[in-house]
């Protein structure tokens, strides 16, 4: 038996099988082909190439606005042409008897090697492009492939280096029972999903790859944060009988499905839930949330090869809508950046990613792409239950620039004569220290806040959300953070507005008294916690915990802060 201690995302107890999904195995077979299958793997290799340089003549051409992105493309389609590139493949293919997925990922590794090798800043930037026109070469050939995960079994937990949000949300619709990463941190977005799919997750579990064979019997032990490899009969029994517990636990809660959100004395609170695919409508359904209080749709710009079109996304939105009804789903615009990588919005090498092109400025930056999504939002809400929400806002400026183009759009529509509906609510996400200290301008010019505690930690506290090492000083209950979302709700109630908190600090049960007391009307959480948070509310008392507010505001540490909650 081993035990290698990890960083717990998704509480939780999982028994089954390690299925070991190594990042290169998710594109590549590495088995050596056979003399006989050469000729094919080079076919293959001409074809697949003519179809992506095929695909980024398509982008350039639909990238009319911009030149700089254009120029990327242009870039991309070189590195494909180049004869050094088609030599190499196909030497390692007939000399080396590589696969073709093997010889591309050769060929790119070598390739980044080399260039991050370099001292010039520029060159060694271009490692970037060289992973983008190998993940973009390798995912249209995947396609062709056996998904990674089409035999993976109800009894298996997926160990892997890292993963991606684009590929947890692949593992959504199996049935497996929980996650194990080496690497990772409990704040990035793919731990986000592991969250709201309750599945128990454990990430930065140093050495994990080492000391574990596929198929060997594991226990993942989300509360305490540890994976157990080979378990002794004697520890497989004790976690047997938490596990059961658990789901008698997760039985008991729900039973709350009808109940409420009521706190002790007599305050009803909005509960409403976070998705990140449409997939999870059914659990917003299933536990009988009261709408979508952030609909995240960068899903549409991920792990994919050409832009969502209008009607695609508008498709996506009324069915959400329809479905929801008569709650209201509040949906985002693009937020990518960070380490939601985009590879078809073409992002440019940025040093600080999370200081860069995120949010909103990516919006404002691709105006046609921006466009084209509102117009889907302002056509989807012919119900009239939608609500629009804006990322990363950092000043009034950029919602009037948003608001602008709100307008432009609803004109275009009215000159096609498609039938839409712009009366809908806007809200601006307040995660950015500036936002917070001028939220008396911004709410003035929207129908209300979201508070995006993820980012907001990250930005007030400088600490990067998805650095494991550092997280010591991602602290959700810092007086510096308590007093942002203070001065938010006391600006929005001057002049009537609300304050929902759609971050993950909403549904971490500890924090709920806190944010309730501290006037927040609203929380948005992980459709899996949303049980947990509604039982947390029934048994709050908003008065209680209010008495004590004047002193959790006047914390100097968080550690004060927690002892007071
Ligand atoms: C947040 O920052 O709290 C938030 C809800 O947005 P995201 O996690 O998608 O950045
Ligand atoms: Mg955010």
């Amino acid at each position: 038996m081993k035990k290698i201690k990890g960083n717990s995302v998704s509480a939780g107890i999982a028994i089954g099988k390690a299925k070991i999904i190594d990042k290169h195995e998710l594109y590549i077979e590495r088995k050596k082909i056979l003399k006989r299958e050469i000729e094919f793997e080079l076919s293959r290799f001409k074809e697949d190439v003519e179809f992506v340089i095929n695909e980024l003549d398509k982008l350039i051409q639909d990238y009319t606005y911009s030149q700089e992105n254009r120029d990327i493309l242009e870039s991309h389609k070189m590195i494909l042409q180049d004869p050094e590139f088609n030599n190499r493949i196909s030497k390692l293919i007939s000399n080396d008897q590589n696969s073709l997925e093997q010889a591309i990922n050769t060929y790119f590794t070598e390739a980044a090697d080399i260039f991050s090798n370099m001292n010039n800043k520029y060159l060694s930037h271009r490692v970037i492009d060289f992973e983008d026109v190998a993940y973009r070469l390798l995912s249209h050939i995947m396609d062709e492939r056996k998904d990674v995960l089409e035999n993976v079994d109800e009894n298996s937990i997926l160990i892997m280096e890292n993963i991606s949000p684009s590929f947890v949300t692949k593992v959504f619709d199996k049935n497996i029972q929980g996650l194990c990463t080496e690497r990772g941190s409990s704040n990035s977005h793919s731990s986000i999903i592991a969250r709201s799919m309750n599945l128990p997750m454990l990430v930065n579990a140093l050495g994990l790859l080492g000391n574990i064979k596929d198929g060997e019997d594991m226990i993942i032990d989300g509360n305490d944060g540890y994976v157990i490899i080979s378990p002794t009969k004697k520890v497989l029994e004790k976690y047997q009988t938490i596990y059961k517990e658990e789901q008698k636990d997760r039985k008991g809660l729900l039973k709350l499905i009808d109940v409420e959100p009521i706190t002790k004395d007599g305050k009803k609170i909005k509960l409403m839930s976070n998705i990140e695919i449409p997939q999870e409508i059914d659990q917003v359904l299933k536990y009988n949330s009261a709408g979508i209080g952030l609909f995240r749709t960068e899903f549409l710009f991920i792990d994919r090869d050409d832009l969502p079109t209008e009607e695609e996304q508008y498709e996506i939105y009324k069915d959400i809508a329809e479905q929801c009804k008569p709650n209201s789903v509040i949906i985002r615009t693009i937020d990518v950046g960070g380490d939601k990588l985009s590879n078809i919005l073409n992002i440019t090498y940025e040093e600080n990613p999370n200081l860069g092109c995120r949010g909103i400025r990516i919006s404002l930056q691709n105006i046609p792409i921006f466009k084209q999504q509102i117009k889907a939002i302002l056509r989807a809400n012919v119900q009239g239950n939608i609500k629009i929400m804006f990322p990363m806002i950092s000043g009034v400026n950029e919602l009037l620039k948003v608001k602008e183009i709100i307008e432009i759009c609803s004109k275009e529509l009215i000159n096609t004569g498609i039938a839409f509906n712009a009366d809908m609510e806007l809200g601006a996400m307040i995660e950015i220290p500036s936002a917070v200290i001028t939220s008396d301008s911004i709410v003035d010019e929207c129908d209300f806040l979201s508070i995006g505690t993820n980012d907001l930690i990250q930005y007030t506290l400088a600490v990067d959300r998805d650095n494991q090492s550092i997280s010591n000083y991602y602290k959700p209950t810092h007086p510096s953070v308590i007093r942002s979302i203070k001065l938010t709700v006391d600006n929005a109630h001057k002049v009537g507005k609300k304050v929902a908190v759609c971050g993950e600090m909403a549904s971490e049960k500890e924090y709920v008294k806190l944010l309730l007391a501290l006037g927040v009307d609203e929380l948005s959480v992980s459709p899996g916690r949303l049980l947990l948070i509604k039982k947390e509310i029934i048994n709050c008392n908003i008065t209680e915990i209010k008495s004590k507010l004047d002193k959790i505001l006047s914390c100097k540490t968080s550690k004060e802060v927690m002892k007071l909650i």
